[in-house]
């Protein structure tokens, strides 16, 4: 649970929805350890680091300040605690996930992009195609109830905030790279294994 210091609620690290070594052998317990235990909790503490100083600012208690630097940092790290926590629903334990999608958002699917295996295409491909560091996302857009293939780059997901998160794939070097070293093709390949439809469905539920 979250809690409170100087009046100011606190980001907390979730619980892993599975064990450490549950999206094995797609993805391997060194990597879940480095990029749950290091990165995610990394974002958290952060994040309440940088709120307090932020409260500091707000009390007057701190008086000499980079504001457009601490924003920036603020962005990056509680964006960085969202997306994960989203990353790491958005996955089962291998043997639980995987497959293709039914219920609404499987109807979508196939109502939009023609076939499950069209949007499975373009959406490797989108997310082969994004350089660097980032993210390849499905997004619900209310406004024209469209599903919407789309990357975010870095952490900064400031542009859906209209359009929530329904499929999210890691794409940092620290999600792969110890088992795919720049294979990430055949990280993007083997997560389709461990995708888990049944919370991608809960997603897209809260919205329509
Ligand atoms: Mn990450």
């Amino acid at each position: 649970m979250a809690t409170d210091i100087q009046g100011l609620r606190k980001y907390e690290l979730p619980q892993l929805p599975y064990k450490i070594d549950g999206l094995e052998p797609y993805i391997s317990k060194d990597i879940v350890d480095v990029h749950y235990n290091g990165h995610h909790k990394g974002y958290v503490n952060t994040a309440n680091t940088l709120l307090d100083r932020y409260n500091g600012i707000i009390k007057g208690d701190v008086t000499s300040y980079d504001l457009h630097g601490l924003i920036r940092l603020l962005t990056f790290n509680i964006s960085g605690d969202k997306l994960h926590t989203l990353y790491w629903d958005n996955m089962a334990p291998s043997g639980k996930g995987g497959g293709s999608p039914g219920g609404v958002l499987g109807d979508k699917i196939n109502k939009q992009y023609g076939s499950f295996d069209k949007f499975k295409k373009l959406f490797t491909e989108a997310a082969n195609s994004n350089p660097g560091t980032g993210w390849a996302v499905l997004n619900y857009d209310k406004e024209t109830d469209n599903l919407q293939i789309m990357t975010v780059e870095n952490h900064f997901m400031n542009h859906l905030a209209e359009m929530p998160v329904i499929l999210i794939l890691d794409e940092f070097e620290h999600a792969y790279y110890l088992q795919y070293k720049n294979k990430r093709a055949d990280y993007v390949g083997n997560w389709w294994n461990i995708v888990n439809w049944d919370f991608a469905e809960k997603k897209l539920q809260q919205y329509l």
